[in-house]
């Protein structure tokens, strides 16, 4: 008898293999498995899984038709609540989300919660099931900047209302972190084009290029376009440093810059036109999934990776998973270690980097133990590249051009919980309020605005 305590396993390329590819590491479930793992899901009468979902996904129910194998029954459950199946069930934190409340989790593991959307979402797309029927139109504009999670939220749920939507993206690829940042080999970049061709099958319009801040104000979104209502979803994509002695050395990259190189230009390949460095020894600098993706990209393109962390494994915010895979792939982790200095040549090369040992003290606002430097504990590790992630904010450039934008000290766009600023008919969401944080977050945002925009326009 098959012991319900623990989880169904998921194949993984194997990590010999994936060093040098950037094929999918994670396989998914065949339809046994998860028919296998759905079954181990209770049907909890108050299914506090769902509390744990920021965009309230019926858990419970969607998993019961994959017990039955009715998939397609299962899809359309997912598509009440999210635009985006594939790519939650891929990336979601579902550990500390949707999971974490998962009352098998109570004396074993949690329901695969995450595995078993992105099995059903896969085979969807496997399947072209795709029933697409454009709702009537509803007679109201409203334009989304950004096309990341929180925008594309907004915008779909906007359109299944029958809204006329404009989303405009600065990028020549709409998707946001989830096109630039996320790599190929824990989202392939077909999964999200098919997600994103989804909602624009259902109407809703994407205009690449366009930088609004610069190329159109949002005022004149109104004034000239004629939009009610403007939804910001632009992210948090302006990476932090660590303004350390070195730091202006050529090698010395942001994860942002060195995972768009890649992501969104492919620079990974040979025959690209977009250059990128290809180090010998890499050091990135940072303990979060983005630390861990720049880390296990320069790995693909044939380094020596080590990862430099300031706080034990314990404190590592990335993903469990993406760090267990890090591991795997032969990227070493140099925990309780934060630089000080980047040394170069005399050409202005990077060639090594400065690291100071670290121990754990009291806990700091984050809640986490504070980090103190330990004296007389420097050492030298050789490199000739350093990517720093270090986490990112929001870029100044829409709130420094739009009157009447409230905006918190490190950034972020002011709003209450629905969404809406201080400005009239103006609504934001996801990384452009919060800081960097996740897809998920950011779809939730995006969804509750778009219930607000709903809200405010009707009653008008
Ligand atoms: P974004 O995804 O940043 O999208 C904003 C979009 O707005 C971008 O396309 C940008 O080009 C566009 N834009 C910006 N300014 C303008 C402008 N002025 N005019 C027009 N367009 C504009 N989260 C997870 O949940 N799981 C993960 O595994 C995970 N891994 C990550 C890995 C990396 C490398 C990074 C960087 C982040 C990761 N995150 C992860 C975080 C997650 O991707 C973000 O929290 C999420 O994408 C935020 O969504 P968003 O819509 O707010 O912004
Ligand atoms: Fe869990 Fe994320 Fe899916 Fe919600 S979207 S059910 S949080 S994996
Ligand atoms: Fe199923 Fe877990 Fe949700 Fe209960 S809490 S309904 S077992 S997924």
């Amino acid at each position: 008898m098959a012991d319900l305590t623990k989880r169904t396993e998921m194949a993984l390329l194997d990590a010999d293999i994936r060093k040098t590819s950037f094929d999918e590491v994670a396989l998914g479930y065949t339809e046994s498995e998860a028919i296998a793992e759905a079954k181990r899901c209770l049907n909890c009468k108050n299914h506090p899984c769902v509390g744990g979902c920021p965009v309230g996904i019926n858990i419970p129910e969607f998993i019961a038709y994959v017990a039955n194998g009715d998939f397609a029954s299962a899809y359309e459950v997912l598509s009440e609540s999210t635009s985006l199946p594939a790519v939650c069930g891929r990336v979601c934190p579902q550990e500390s989300q949707c999971e974490k409340y998962c009352v098998r989790g109570i004396k074993g593991d949690a329901v695969a919660i995450g595995r078993l959307e992105r099995f059903v979402a896969d085979w969807n797309r496997k399947n072209n099931k795709n029933k697409v029927s454009k709702p009537l139109p509803n007679g109201h504009k409203v334009a989304v900047v950004g096309s990341g999670p929180s925008g594309l939220a907004c915008a779909s749920h906007l359109a299944k209302m029958g809204y006329d939507v404009t989303v405009y993206e600065a990028l020549h690829i709409p998707g946001g972190v989830l096109s630039y940042g996320i790599p190929e080999f824990r989202l392939p970049k077909s999964i999200v084009k098919y997600e994103i061709d989804a909602l624009c099958a259902l109407g809703v319009k994407i205009e690449t290029n366009v930088i609004i801040g610069k190329t159109v104000l949002i005022d004149e979104l109104f004034s000239d376009f004629g939009y009610e209502a403007v939804f910001i979803g632009s992210g948090a994509g302006l990476p932090k440093f660590m303004k350390i002695p070195g730091e202006s050395l050529k090698g010395v990259f942001s994860a942002n810059e060195f995972l768009t190189r890649i992501n969104l230009m492919g620079a990974n390949r040979l025959s690209s036109d977009t250059p990128i460095f290809r180090p010998k020894k890499c050091v990135v600098v940072g303990g979060g999934n983005v630390a861990m993706d720049a880390a296990r990209c320069a790995k693909r393109l044939g380094a020596d990776v080590k990862i430099v962390y300031r706080r034990t494994k314990a404190e590592l915010p990335a993903r469990l998973e993406e760090v267990e895979h890090a591991e795997q792939e032969g990227i070493e982790f140099l925990l309780l270690t934060n630089p000080v200095m980047i040394n170069g040549d005399e050409n202005g090369f990077v060639r090594s980097i400065v690291c100071r040992k670290m121990k754990l003290g009291e806990p700091d606002a984050s809640g986490r133990a504070r980090p103190y430097e330990i004296e007389n504990s420097d050492f030298s590790i050789d490199a000739d590249a350093v990517i720093m992630a270090l986490g990112t904010s929001p870029n100044p450039l829409i709130a420094s051009t739009t009157y009447g934008l409230e905006t918190e000290k490190f950034g972020g766009i002011c709003t209450d919980e629905v969404g809406k600023t201080s400005k009239d008919n103006v609504f934001a969401g996801g990384d452009a309020v919060t800081g960097a944080a996740t897809v998920i977050l950011a779809m939730g945002a995006g969804k509750k605005a778009a219930a607000e925009i709903d809200r405010v326009l009707n009653s008008k």
